[in-house]
């Protein structure tokens, strides 16, 4: 062994740039890329016990890779979940979590305001399958209580949502999941484990696109689920292995030296994210700002005491706002003339990046839901959404007024 095990009850930065499977005989200190699909046996009966997961030891990267085993430890500590099982995106994480967790009959309570192709997977997708979803409204849990059932095996939540920034308190939505008999996922996604940890407030799947935060530079898809190891080892582990939603490995080391810089980029971009809302807010072209780290958003309390991994209240870095319009039409061209007037902005919909992105939800990442589906989550045409990444705060502030000023 080249260096000691880590002690216990190390603090999250240090474990985001310290947990990590033990280094290779060669004492490498950035972690080492194991860019393999397979690995040498010692011996036939060896392989035959490691195939018949009765010995530990790498046999194919679809059952499991020393980088991707990293990054799952590493992001299993900073969620504080005992395990985490690593897969090719986000959607294949939620893919994955209900192969692991449903079959025919049962039927799962989601909120309405999820991430569009969330939303996609429980109502088409799964529903092929004969499990039911029911929609809900999210911030009230009392909308969750009425369209539980008796076969009802899981409940969905996402919080902060997209691009509404609506939060849902994770504590009432997992004990009325635990009384309930289901079980709670929460999508974890806009906040990462550096601002908020749901496990904290009783929830039992925590599910990340790595794609966004956890990698933090917009560079590769990822996704994961952060549970229990018996979970991975009796849920997941058998799907991933034989489906092989997995993630490769060049994919999961970059998240994992993302993973590093996750806490201070989370604190930057939020403290950016909010002198940008507060601006927003002020501006005489801007209809509503969507932020929760504003104390003018419906659950502003909410979200300041769920957001604070870091040890204070923090928003995140996705801000939302609605342009004036006096129709539809209006409201999209308004909102389309204030995106096409950026300089320095990126107009893409990916998230989580350190380049500002800027987005029209309701024609990009919304744009496969029904009107009814847009309407129901609140998605206007007048909506734009910015992922506020490292730019300086005045360069982002003009970039915004160059369209703004001109309605
Ligand atoms: C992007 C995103 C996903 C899907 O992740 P992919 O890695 O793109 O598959 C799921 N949930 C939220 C909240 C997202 O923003």
């Amino acid at each position: 062994m080249l260096q000691k095990p880590l002690p216990d009850n190390l603090q999250p930065e240090t474990l985001a740039v310290r947990r990590a499977i033990e280094k290779s005989q060669y004492g490498e200190n950035s972690e080492a890329l194991y860019l393999t699909s397979s690995f040498v046996q010692p011996n036939a009966e060896t392989a035959a016990r490691r195939f018949a997961m009765e010995e530990e030891g790498y046999t194919y990267t679809r059952v499991g890779n020393p980088t991707v085993t990293s990054m799952e430890l590493r992001l299993a500590a900073l969620e504080g979940t005992e395990a985490a099982i690593a897969s090719s995106s986000g959607m294949a994480a939620i893919l994955l979590l209900g192969m692991g967790l449903l079959k025919t009959g049962d039927h799962v309570v989601c909120s309405q305001s999820v991430f569009g192709s969330t939303i996609r997977l429980f109502a088409g997708e799964f529903s092929k399958f004969g499990i039911s979803t029911s929609f809900v409204s999210q911030t009230d849990v009392a909308n969750w209580a009425a369209a539980m059932r008796p076969n009802t095996k899981l409940l969905f939540a996402e919080t902060p949502t997209n691009p509404l920034t609506d939060i849902c308190d994770i504590q009432a939505l997992a004990d009325l999941a635990h009384n309930g008999g289901a079980l709670l996922a929460v999508d974890n996604c806009f906040c990462s484990p550096a601002l908020q940890q749901p496990r904290r407030f009783g929830a039992d799947f925590i599910i990340h696109s790595g794609t966004k935060y956890l990698d933090g530079q917009g560079r590769v898809m990822a996704g994961a689920i952060c549970c229990s190891q018996k979970q991975v080892d009796e849920l997941f582990l058998p799907i991933t292995r034989t489906a092989g939603m997995v993630l490769a490995p060049f994919n999961a080391w970059v998240v994992l030296k993302g993973m590093e810089t996750l806490g201070i980029r989370m604190q930057a971009q939020s403290e950016r994210a909010l002198a940008l809302a507060q601006w927003l807010e002020a501006h005489p072209r801007v209809k509503r700002v969507y932020y929760p780290g504003l104390p003018s958003h419906p659950q502003h309390a909410l979200a300041m005491r769920q957001q604070s991994a870091s040890g204070r209240g923090m928003g995140a870095a996705v801000v939302s706002f609605d342009v004036h319009g006096a129709d539809a039409r209006a409201l999209r061209r308004n909102a389309f003339a204030t995106i096409d007037a950026v300089r320095v902005c990126s107009i893409t919909t990916n998230l989580g990046d350190t380049k500002t992105t800027i987005s029209h939800p309701a024609s990009t990442s919304h744009g496969r839901l029904t009107e009814d589906q847009r309407n129901a989550a609140g998605i206007g045409q007048g909506l734009i959404r910015v992922a506020v990444g490292l730019e300086h705060l005045e360069d982002l502030k003009t970039d915004l007024s160059l369209g703004l000023d001109l309605l």
